[in-house]
């Protein structure tokens, strides 16, 4: 996958809808999935927060700073896999390609599990080329995972602001 052409515009990205925010693009022949894939990108966290689950903020920048864009996602129970987990949701929006900056901040760490977001990650972006970021805000610290085409890392820093 090493020479997909960088995504110059987001359209090379997303299908977006009316109100600018990304459609699924992917669709796993899973049986039970339609309901995860039908499931709305968020414009505000405080519409994504109206209903049950977890939210997820999702941003995606375009090589060299080109272009971003930002949504929120939120988690669905009762999907087969790990579908309705937001990071799965978030990726199915998009068309990897090499160059683009993913930054998720989430309320959780990616799972962990064999079929798991955390594993899911760390294989698009060896896949892909790209660099993906995933921040969860603790009491006194901020956990951060990187991906990226030579594997994922985590760390700990001091919280943002
Ligand atoms: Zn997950």
């Amino acid at each position: 996958m090493a020479n997909r052409r960088r995504p110059v515009r987001d359209a090379d990205v997303f299908d977006l809808d009316r109100f600018g925010l990304p459609l699924p693009v992917h669709f796993p022949a899973i049986p039970g999935l339609s309901r995860v894939v039908g499931g709305p990108a968020y414009a505000t966290r405080g519409l994504a927060e109206a209903g049950p689950g977890h939210v997820l903020e999702v941003t995606v920048t375009g090589p060299g700073d080109s272009w971003r864009r930002t949504w929120f996602e939120r988690s669905e129970s009762g999907q087969r896999d790990m579908y309705g987990h937001t990071e799965q949701k978030a990726v199915l929006r998009m068309r990897l390609a090499p160059g683009l900056l993913i930054e998720m901040f989430g309320y959780h760490p990616p799972c962990p599990y064999e079929n798991g977001c955390m594993n899911a990650l760390e294989i698009l972006a060896r896949k892909h080329d790209v660099d993906i970021t995933y921040f969860v805000e603790q009491a006194d610290r901020l956990a951060v995972y990187e991906f990226s085409s030579t594997g994922r890392r985590s760390d700990l820093r001091p919280p943002r602001r």
